[in-house]
């Protein structure tokens, strides 16, 4: 335990709120709030306060979760000093479900704070009035009750720790741009030209991440949904039922399925979940699988109209084959397929069954003439039966 929450009680209620004011400390999330004011309309609530500490519920990544497992004592006692600020009748940290083993770690020290730790996302329904504070808010109390504070908006860039930066700094001062083909953060894509104006503060739960032509926004979007869908409390029927339409349109996209209306449809159900969900989980999630159809559209009708993903990510439109020109007829990848889908025979150009293959990749790996090809695109005209090497006419 360390003694911020005595050097705070020594500083004061007021001289610490007029600190806090002074270092212009902020709480994270989608609207910035002054961390003064946050506390003053807590400390306003009629009946018992509480602080409900922890991430915002959107943050399915739990990037800034670093913080806790590297500063256990420093977020504690940040959120053990907001609660003497307002007075609360208790105090909790909230961590997500699947953070078992880090609440098992976290919680024996947490209750020298006098901090209830509890595995869910915050209802911010019930806590209407208490103060919500963002687990980097608290360290940053903390910091500053005993002078370590350093101002900046934390980041955390491709599995880095997180790392302050001044609220400022380009984002393409951050990341590399080579090769980028959109820019996640803040909860939501953005295209390489509308990054060039975007700052470290627009990432909202600190998350910066670049995607290039390697990457498909569509498999992308579906996997980002499929955690809200989790992180879902269910409460709202427009983020319950409006993250399963959502989550089932991508995914239908992915394998083959997707269709004309899907757009419109993700329009109509977005907007609806923005308007109509009480927490970031229903807001936030509806905003990817909106920016992803406005801004990435040509994506979406490569796999919608033209049957292809452009990453070459999407299973269902990836496509191997065996170049026949390139085929020495070694019998090397039948060796090693385990589909056993690869018919052959010594000196003759092998051949794939792609309605066996599982596209595991093993032969590409196993051929030493580079023959074997994975494709999104359209497969060339190939022998439909066994054919020396050497004797294969495209005619
Ligand atoms: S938006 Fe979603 S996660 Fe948030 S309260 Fe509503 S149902 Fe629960
Ligand atoms: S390993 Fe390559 S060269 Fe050998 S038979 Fe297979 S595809 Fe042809
Ligand atoms: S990708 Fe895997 S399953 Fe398909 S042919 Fe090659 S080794 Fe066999």
């Amino acid at each position: 335990m360390t003694n911020t929450y005595e050097n705070a009680k020594a500083i004061g209620y007021a001289d610490l709120l007029e600190k806090i004011k002074a270092a212009g400390l902020e709480d994270y999330g989608l609207c910035r709030e002054a961390l003064a004011d946050k506390i003053y309309a807590a400390c306003a609530k009629e009946g018992d306060a509480y602080v409900h500490a922890g991430l915002n519920n959107a943050d399915i990544d739990g990037a800034l979760l670093a913080l806790l497992k590297d500063s256990p004592d420093q977020v504690l006692s940040g959120i053990a000093v907001a609660g003497m600020l307002v007075g609360a009748a208790a105090k909790f940290l909230y961590l997500p479900e699947w953070e078992k083993e880090l609440t098992e770690e976290i919680r024996p020290k947490a209750e020298e704070y006098k901090i209830v730790v509890v595995n869910d996302i915050i209802n911010v329904r019930e806590s209407e009035g208490d103060l919500l504070l963002h687990l980097a808010a608290a360290k940053d109390l903390a910091d500053l009750v005993d002078g370590t504070y350093e101002a900046g908006h934390y980041v955390v860039l491709a599995g880095e720790a997180p790392k302050k930066v001044a609220p400022e700094t380009k984002v393409t001062d951050l990341v590399s741009a080579e090769g980028a083909k959109a820019y996640y953060l803040g909860y939501q894509y953005y295209t390489p030209e509308e990054a060039a104006s975007l700052t470290a503060a627009d990432a909202t739960n600190g998350v910066i991440r670049v995607l290039t032509e390697k990457d498909c926004i569509v498999a992308e979007t579906a996997k980002i949904l499929l955690k809200d869908r989790a992180a879902s409390c269910g409460r709202c029927v427009f983020c319950r039922e409006g993250l399963i339409q959502l989550e089932y349109m991508q995914k239908e996209i992915t394998q083959a399925r997707g269709k004309s209306n899907f757009a419109d449809l993700t329009k109509e159900i977005g907007e609806a979940m923005c308007y109509n969900t009480l927490c970031t989980v229903g807001q936030v999630s509806a905003k990817i699988a909106l920016s992803a159809f406005e801004k990435f559209g040509g994506e979406f009708d490569a796999h919608i109209k033209k049957n292809k993903c452009p990453a070459g990510v999407c299973g269902a439109f990836v496509h191997i084959y065996i170049d026949p020109n390139a085929c020495t007829g070694c019998c090397e990848c039948a060796d090693v397929c385990p589909k056993d889908c690869i018919e052959g025979k010594s000196k003759f150009i092998h051949m794939i069954d792609e309605f066996e293959c599982d596209k595991c990749g093993k032969c590409i790996e196993a051929c030493g003439d580079e023959a074997i090809i994975l494709t999104s695109g359209k497969l060339p005209k190939l022998p439909s039966r066994l054919t020396k090497v050497g004797k294969f006419k495209k005619h």
